[in-house]
C-alpha cells in the first residue's frame, strides 16, 4: 500500500500520489497518460491530477494495475472503479487484464475472449475480482506465455482453469518444463484458424508472438509501442540472447498482417491500416538494423 509519507517531492498537489516505491514499469503512464508521466530519476509520478471523471478512473486503474501498490491517494479513495474497470476491452473481444505482477517487472497481459476458449497471452496478478470475471466469461482455454520473463505465476492461473499453457521449448527451463505444449523451432504454429504462434528469438532464445485474426499481435519484450503511442520501438538494452536475432525476427514479421501491437512492457500501438503498420515496421527495422 502507498504511503503518504514516501510520496515522491515530485508529485502534483492534489489526491492521487506516486511513492518511493516505484520501479518505473511504465504501467501507470500506459494506462492513464494524462495523469502520470516519468521522472528524471527513473521513476514515476504525478504530474498532473485528474481534471474530470473519465482521467479519475484511469488514475485509479493506474492505482489498480501498479504491480507494487505505490501509487496512493491523499483519502484512501476506494479503488472498487478501478478493479471494477478490468478486464478492460481493447477491441474485438481483446482485452487488457491490468493488475500486473512485480514478479514479471509489471509486464502487461491481454485476455482473447473468443468462441473456440478463451487464451490469455502473459501473467497477470491473480487477484480474486480479476480471476472471478475471467471465470464469468468463460474462463481460459489456453496460456500463451511469450517469454520466460513475464510468466511468474502461470501455475495459479492454469490449476484454476485447467488451461493449456502454450511456450517456446526454448525458454521452457526450470518450472516451465511442466507447460502442456511447446513450439519448436522457427516456423510458425496454428494454435486453431484465428490463433498463429510466431517465433520471435532475440529478447529470449525462445521468443514467441501470438497473432489473432491477423489483426492484434502479442509480442512479449519483442516489440512494442513507444509510451507516445506514436510508433513502435525494439529494445537494445534489455535484449538478452542475440539482438542480430531480434532484428531477424522483425523482418519476418514483415510476412504478416497486423494492426495492433500489444507487448509486454512499452506502450501499445495501434496503426490506422495494416499498410500503415507494415510502413512503421519497415521504418523501424531500417533504425535498428
Ligand atoms: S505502475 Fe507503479 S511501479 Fe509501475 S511505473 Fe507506475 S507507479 Fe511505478
Amino acid at each position: 500500500m502507498a504511503r503518504w509519507a514516501r510520496r515522491l517531492v515530485e508529485n502534483a498537489a492534489g489526491e492521487f500520489y506516486v511513492d518511493d516505491t516505484c520501479i518505473d514499469c511504465a504501467t501507470c503512464r500506459v494506462v492513464a497518460p494524462a495523469s502520470f508521466g516519468a521522472t528524471t530519476r527513473g521513476l514515476s509520478y504525478v504530474h498532473a491530477q485528474p481534471q474530470d471523471a473519465a482521467e479519475r478512473r484511469r488514475a485509479l486503474m493506474a492505482l489498480v494495475a501498479c504491480p507494487t501498490a505505490s501509487i496512493g491517494t491523499a483519502g484512501c479513495a476506494p479503488a472498487h472503479e478501478g478493479v471494477a474497470a478490468f478486464p478492460e476491452p481493447l477491441q474485438d473481444g481483446v482485452f487488457y487484464c491490468g493488475f500486473a505482477s512485480e514478479a514479471t517487472f509489471g509486464a502487461s497481459s491481454y485476455l482473447i475472449a473468443r468462441e473456440g476458449g478463451n487464451v490469455m497471452v502473459d501473467v497477470p496478478r491473480p487477484a480474486a475480482p480479476l480471476v472471478r470475471r475471467i471465470a464469468e466469461m468463460g474462463g481460459l482455454d489456453r496460456l500463451v506465455l511469450s517469454h520466460r520473463d513475464d510468466v511468474a505465476g502461470h501455475g495459479r492461473w492454469h490449476d484454476r482453469f485447467g488451461c493449456a499453457r502454450v511456450m517456446h521449448a526454448a525458454d521452457a527451463t526450470g518450472d516451465l518444463r511442466a507447460v502442456e505444449q511447446r513450439i519448436e523451432g522457427d516456423d510458425p504454429v496454428a494454435l486453431a484458424p484465428d490463433l498463429l504462434a510466431i517465433p520471435v528469438p532475440g529478447h529470449t532464445k525462445g521468443s514467441l508472438a501470438l497473432l489473432y485474426r491477423e489483426t492484434f499481435l502479442f509480442t512479449g519484450d519483442h516489440l512494442m509501442g513507444t509510451e507516445d503511442g506514436r510508433g513502435l520501438h525494439a529494445s537494445r538494452g534489455v535484449c538478452w540472447y542475440s539482438w542480430t536475432e531480434q532484428v531477424r525476427s522483425l523482418r519476418r514479421l514483415l510476412d504478416y498482417r497486423f494492426e495492433w501491437v500489444l507487448p509486454g512492457h512499452g506502450g501499445r500501438y495501434r496503426a490506422p491500416s495494416a499498410a500503415a503498420m507494415r510502413a512503421e515496421l519497415e521504418r523501424l527495422i531500417a533504425a535498428v538494423a
